[in-house]
């Protein structure tokens, strides 16, 4: 059995007050142990007062970046050793903003891969498809490289969570139908038991993210090949993170 994820993702939102504030509140608020893993990723400067405000809970830290060095020479640029030793257990990599504005590339994320595997952290690796390229039904196609290149050389996934967000579907209030985003799911997951196996594509979890707000949690979790949410915009708010964690299935 799989146990869903639910991921929050705070972007470059959240000073250190605020994210102490909100961390409080969402640990106050969860002392019944939820039925899924609850996630928060908050911007680097904000990991040290929420790992303390969490360190007792059922609410697990994570990160939305890191080099795929360990130290030295990288102005500005942050090591997954770090991250674990604040006590991060995650960190998103290849998330579609990084792509997009910091010109990553399905390469560097598998080094990144690499690097985080083998210092304990558990990637979160970002995968999905723009619209010009659903358009041009390429959407399995650009998934199956990102995945290809993303994943290669690594012989034991078990410890990386998929996440399937469209591009188009990211801050825009669109989000993917659940049939559209089983589709994408499922592909993913045969995908993973061709190179890796049935027994670890049954247990690795592939998250869906993208304009998951309370409105379409439940349908979308209703999905078989849905284990979870990478969630935006709607994890700021501690209602309508509350309600996504709350999910009915
Ligand atoms: C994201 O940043 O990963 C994301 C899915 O954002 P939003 O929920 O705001 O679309």
């Amino acid at each position: 059995m799989r146990i869903p994820l639910i991921a929050g993702n705070w972007k470059m939102n959240k000073s250190p007050n605020e994210a102490q504030e909100f961390a409080q509140a969402l640990v106050e608020a969860l002392l019944e142990e939820p039925k899924a893993e609850v996630l928060i990723c908050p911007p680097f400067t904000a990991l040290p007062v929420v790992a303390d405000v969490i360190k007792n809970s059922n609410i697990r830290l994570g990160a939305q970046n890191m080099h795929w060095e360990t130290k030295g020479a990288f102005t500005g640029e942050i090591s997954g050793e770090f991250l674990k030793e604040l006590g991060c257990q995650y960190v998103i990599l290849g998330h579609s903003e990084r792509r997009q504005y910091f010109a990553e590339t399905d390469m560097i994320i598998n080094k990144k891969i690499h690097t985080a595997l083998q210092i304990g952290l558990k990637p979160i690796l970002c995968i999905g498809e723009t619209l010009a390229q659903r358009e041009n039904n390429q959407t399995l196609s650009i998934i199956k490289s990102q995945l290809d290149t993303g994943l290669d050389n690594i012989n034991d996934i078990s410890n990386i969570v998929i996440a399937y967000e469209p591009v188009w579907a990211i801050g825009t209030g669109k989000t993917a139908t659940p049939t559209q985003a089983e589709e994408v799911h499922n592909y993913i997951r045969n995908n993973i038991a061709q190179k890796w196996g049935n027994h670890i594509a049954d247990k690795i979890r592939i998250i869906y993210g993208g304009s998951v707000i309370p409105e379409n949690i439940d349908t979308l979790m209703a999905q078989p090949d849905i284990d979870g949410v990478l969630v935006g915009g709607a994890s700021l708010k501690l209602e309508s993170f509350l309600r996504i964690i709350n999910f009915q299935r």
